[in-house]
Parts: structure tokens; C-alpha cells; sequence
């Protein structure tokens, strides 16, 4: 039986790997080793009921007594805190799914590479802060990575079969978040409510924003550099408002190949369960006599200025991305709590950048996890010191 562990289970990517897994046999069909959670305790050990895991283990401490009340009588371990994640990562699972938000994903996920596993990848914050890093631990392991952002398992699935030398050009699309159809001068005043709207998907607050503002776009062009090593100037990005063209592989000969769907998160993370098969999957299929037109624009630099952002740190790369991912983090965290307007969101990322590059070890390879997370805290410090002294 497939040993299989999800982290970040309770998110809103968890829930859709989760209803996967049952729909696919659940216990009868799948060992569940861990799987975890943040506050949402109560979630987490109906799962961990459901999928008769192991372990179950949330991100917080004070959450402990609240799981072992809800676990009680089921035999399931439970556990907690930073060190109980990782210590989750490392029992071995043939695939486990990274589905923690932000930053905080990395450590489990790199840890789980070391027992060969394959990790279906949601956690885009991993390719960005660390790539080089997690892509030679895998390597070294011979463990497998699946991408299961949208785009990046689109692109994937393009290039089945094909050699990378033969890639002209790949491109993503956007379909422009919430304020796509904004004027410009009504930005600076968008509420985190309507921030949190998305036109197309249903995902995780924090991403939903990422997308109004195009960050969570500029984290995908660094993770397809990163994922595939495609180089920069070949990466595009193009708003498409109907979100049912995920990603455009360019070829030398002219020809593109463009992966299309429904958007909803079960193909891409039902494509990482079953690879290299294709399973039935739950999602409703595109009927284009219906779909009507589909529309594609570049991207106005001006209402996304998150874009620029990307393009500065894969020129730097180095520690920029982790500088970067941190610095976003700090100014939606800032948002959220209402301390600082949407657009100041960029402004930070940039001022925080800028900042970094003056002196510090910014362009410099990380040859460590502990590098990665110097970086994280350094340019967390930095950007709340600027918002602190209301520089945006
Ligand atoms: P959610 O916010 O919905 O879920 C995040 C999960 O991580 C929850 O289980 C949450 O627990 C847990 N969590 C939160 N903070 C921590 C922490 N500090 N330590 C450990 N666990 C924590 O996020 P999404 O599911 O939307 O996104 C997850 C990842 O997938 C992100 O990296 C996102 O960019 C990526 N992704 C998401 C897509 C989507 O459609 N949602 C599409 C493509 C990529 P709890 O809720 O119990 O507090
Ligand atoms: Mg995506």
C-alpha cells in the first residue's frame, strides 16, 4: 500500500488532496503516515480519523491539548510545533504532499526529499527561497519533485516527451485577481475583504491576495526558472481572464502546446497523485462551444509592479529570492492587519530589496538551509523597519 503524508492538510489545497484521497479508496487504498495542520485542530483529526493516520501534528503548541482532546480514543499520535513537523518529514512516505503557506513549508518538504520520496509541491515559497538547494536535494536522494501549482503541472504535462533544448518560450497566465478591471486611483483604497475575492479560483486567503496584487504570479516566474531551468527572457506572463489556459509551451519550429482545464486545483494535484498514470478525476470538464472567447493581454507593469519585482531578483538570484518571499510575506501580514495599504504592499518589497542590495549577501549562492533562513529574518527586519518608520 502507498505510504502517503500530507503537510498543510487542512488548507484549502490540503482539503482538495484530501477529498481526493478518499474519493480514491482512503484507508482501503492509501497508509496514511502524517498529516498536519495549523489551528484548525478540529479539521485536522477528522481527517486523520477518516485516513486512520499515523500521526497527526499541528504547527502551534498552545493547538496540542485541543488535538489530543479531538484524537482521543482513535490511537493516532499526536504532536506539535516546528520540530514535530520536521520530525513528521522524516518518517518515510513513498508521496507526500507540501502544502504548508509561505516560508514555512520549506523545512519539511526539503526534509522529506532525504528519504526519496516524491513531493507533489504546492509550496511555491520553496522553489523560490531555496531552488537550487531543494532541486540538488533531491537530486542527491534520487526523490522526485511534481509541481502542483496550475501553471507549472500545465507546463509539466506540456513537456511530456519533448527536449528542453527544443523550448523557445514558456508562458504563464494570470487571470488578473481581483482588481483587474479596477482604475488605477481606486488601489490604493482596496480592503483586504475585497482583496480577498478571486474572480476564478477558490484558494487560501493569502494567495488570493498574492494574485489582486500579482505577486503570487512573480513567485511562479521564479518557480518555473527554478523547476525547470528555463532561462528568464524566455519566461512570459499573460493576463487570461477565463483562467482556462493554464501555461503555452513555445517550441523552435513554431509550434506551441498549451494545457487547458477547468480551473480547479483537483487536476493538478490528482495529475501529482497518480503520475505517470491519469486517473478519472472530479473536475468538470471544458466544453469551448460554451466557454466562449478567450482573451489575452500582457500585463500593464504599472498595476503590477510585483512583476519587475521577479524579474530584478532572477537577475540577482543568489539569496534574493528568499530576501524576496520574506519581504512579501511581512507586507501582506501588514495588510492584512490593516497597517498598510494594497499598493504600499510592492512599494515595501522593493524598498526592502534595494536596502539588501547596498551591502548584504543578497547575490550570494545558499549553500545551506540555515543560509536561506538568515536571509528570511534579515529581509523580515528589514521591511518591518520600514513600515515602522512609515518610509511607504
Ligand atoms: P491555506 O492558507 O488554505 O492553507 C495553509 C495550510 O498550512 C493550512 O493547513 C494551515 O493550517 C497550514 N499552516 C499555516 N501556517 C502554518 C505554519 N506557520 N506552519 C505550518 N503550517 C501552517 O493555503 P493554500 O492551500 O491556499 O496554499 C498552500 C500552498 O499552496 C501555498 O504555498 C500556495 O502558494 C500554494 N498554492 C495554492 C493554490 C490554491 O489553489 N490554494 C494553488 C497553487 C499553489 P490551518 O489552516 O489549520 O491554520
Ligand atoms: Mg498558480
Amino acid at each position: 500500500m502507498r505510504r502517503i503524508s500530507v503537510f498543510g492538510a487542512t488548507g484549502s489545497i490540503g482539503e482538495s488532496t484530501f477529498d481526493l484521497l478518499m474519493r480514491q479508496g482512503g484507508p482501503s487504498a492509501y497508509r496514511t503516515v502524517a498529516l498536519t495542520g495549523g489551528r484548525n485542530v478540529a479539521r485536522l483529526a477528522v481527517q486523520a480519523r477518516a485516513l486512520r493516520a499515523e500521526i497527526a501534528v499541528t504547527a502551534h503548541d498552545e493547538c496540542l491539548p485541543l488535538l489530543r482532546e479531538a484524537l482521543a480514543g482513535s490511537g493516532i499520535e499526536a504532536a506539535a510545533g516546528p520540530a514535530a513537523l520536521i520530525e513528521a518529514a522524516d518518517r518515510p512516505a513513498d508521496w507526500i504532499m507540501s502544502a504548508i503557506v509561505g516560508a514555512a513549508g520549506l523545512a519539511p518538504g526539503f526534509r522529506a526529499l532525504r528519504h526519496g520520496t516524491t513531493l507533489a509541491l504546492a509550496n511555491k515559497e520553496s522553489l523560490v527561497t531555496a531552488g537550487p538547494l531543494l532541486m540538488a536535494e533531491a537530486a542527491r536522494h534520487d526523490a522526485r519533485i511534481l509541481p502542483v501549482d496550475s501553471e507549472h503541472s500545465a507546463i509539466f504535462q506540456s513537456l511530456l516527451g519533448e527536449d528542453l533544448s527544443a523550448v523557445e518560450t514558456v508562458t504563464i497566465t494570470a487571470s488578473g485577481g481581483a482588481f483587474r478591471d479596477w482604475p488605477l486611483d481606486r488601489l490604493a483604497g482596496a480592503t483586504v475583504a475585497q482583496a480577498s475575492t478571486h474572480p476564478n479560483w477558490a484558494m487560501g486567503q493569502r494567495i488570493t491576495i498574492d494574485s489582486a496584487s500579482m505577486f503570487n504570479k512573480a513567485l511562479e516566474v521564479i518557480e518555473t526558472r527554478e523547476y525547470f531551468g528555463i532561462s528568464p527572457d524566455q519566461i512570459r506572463v499573460l493576463v487570461h481572464p477565463e483562467s482556462l489556459v493554464h501555461a503555452l509551451v513555445g517550441f523552435r519550429d513554431g509550434g506551441m502546446i498549451a494545457h487547458m482545464g477547468m480551473p480547479d486545483m483537483r487536476h493538478a494535484i490528482g495529475y501529482a497523485l497518480n503520475w505517470p498514470d491519469r486517473a478519472r478525476l472530479p473536475v468538470a470538464r471544458l466544453d469551448l462551444a460554451t466557454a466562449g472567447s478567450l482573451n489575452f493581454h500582457n500585463p500593464d507593469p504599472v498595476r503590477y509592479p510585483a512583476l519587475d519585482l521577479a524579474r530584478q531578483v532572477m537577475d540577482i538570484r543568489g539569496l534574493a529570492g528568499a530576501a524576496f518571499n520574506a519581504a512579501k510575506e511581512s507586507a501582506l501580514d501588514a495588510f492584512v492587519a490593516g497597517r498598510i495599504g494594497f499598493i504600499a504592499m510592492a512599494s515595501v518589497v522593493e524598498a526592502t530589496l534595494t536596502q539588501l542590495s547596498a551591502g548584504s549577501a543578497l547575490g550570494n549562492p545558499a549553500t545551506s538551509l540555515d543560509n536561506v533562513f538568515q536571509m528570511d529574518a534579515e529581509a523580515r527586519r528589514i521591511a518591518e523597519g520600514i513600515m515602522a518608520e512609515r518610509k511607504v
